[in-house]
């Protein structure tokens, strides 16, 4: 599903990413951790397709498909959901109505009509139902005054609306609390399927008792140092990353 080979990427004139080799296939949940500061938001960004950085090498092919001259919201559509770190408030704009106006530019970029509004209102129903989403969530307004927990509800319900073929969900180095963590790891769970993959990234060891990932990889100053099964990630919890410098 994922081939990144050989990626170098800078950011005014900083090499960031140096040299990264990843390949996901698809059913697969791989896990990218590392120090603050070693790369990981980096590269989902330039997964992502941010203008803000400069691939100078290597290529990111999904489904065969070199992604380089494709923008953040075509990679969208072709079905690369990268999660948002800081989201943004949208006051008057409610949970529901940002994710069928999402739907429906999706699909006008797929040169599909829009949703009928009975289907959507089905669509929506089944993915809050499957993720246990309360429906008075899907009236609050996009974030405004959410909870890191609920933060997190809101990123999962759009990705599972989305059916995103690559979920990239970068977890901010920030406070994510154990309800939090939970929300992300049951939704992950729930959406995984055999024609889909996960990256999931984080700093944090714990997420990774919920989620449990096929390959965990270590991520430092740049480049991929180790990659092994999910007993990696337990290794980390005990020596830190300093044996992998
Ligand atoms: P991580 O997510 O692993 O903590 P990042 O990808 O956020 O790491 O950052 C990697 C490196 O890139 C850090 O040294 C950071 O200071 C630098 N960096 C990230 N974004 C920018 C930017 N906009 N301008 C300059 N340096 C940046
Ligand atoms: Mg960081
Ligand atoms: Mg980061």
């Amino acid at each position: 599903m994922l081939q990144v080979k050989n990626l170098h990427a800078s950011i005014n004139d900083k090499e960031i990413l140096k040299g990264i080799n990843l390949e996901i296939k698809a059913g697969e949940v791989h896990a990218i951790m590392g120090p603050n500061g070693s790369g990981k938001s980096t590269l989902s960004a330039v997964i992502a397709g941010k203008e803000e950085y400069e691939v100078t090498a290597g290529s990111v092919v999904l489904n065969g498909e070199d992604l380089a001259d494709l923008a953040p919201e075509e990679r969208a559509h072709k079905g690369v959901f990268l999660s948002f770190q800081y989201p943004v408030e949208i006051p008057g704009v409610t949970v529901t109505n940002f994710i069928k106006t999402a739907i429906n530019e999706t699909r006008k970029a797929k040169g599909q009509e829009e949703l009928p509004a009975k289907d959507m209102l089905k669509l929506i129903r089944e993915k809050a139902d499957l993720l246990e989403i309360d429906r008075k969530f899907l009236s609050r307004s996009l974030n405004e005054g959410f909870s890191g927990g609920e933060k997190k509800r809101n990123e999962i319900f759009q990705m599972a609306m989305l059916e995103p073929k690559l979920a990239i969900l970068d977890e901010t180095d920030s406070g994510l609390d154990i309800d939090a963590l939970k929300v992300v790891a049951n939704g992950v769970n729930k959406l995984k399927s055999s024609d889909n993959a996960v990256l999931v990234i984080t700093h944090y060891q714990r997420l990774l008792d919920y989620i449990v990932p096929d390959f965990v990889h270590v991520l430092y100053n740049g480049k991929i140092v180790k990659s092994g099964g999910k007993e990696l990630a337990l290794e980390l919890e005990e020596k830190g990353y300093d044996w992998l410098k």
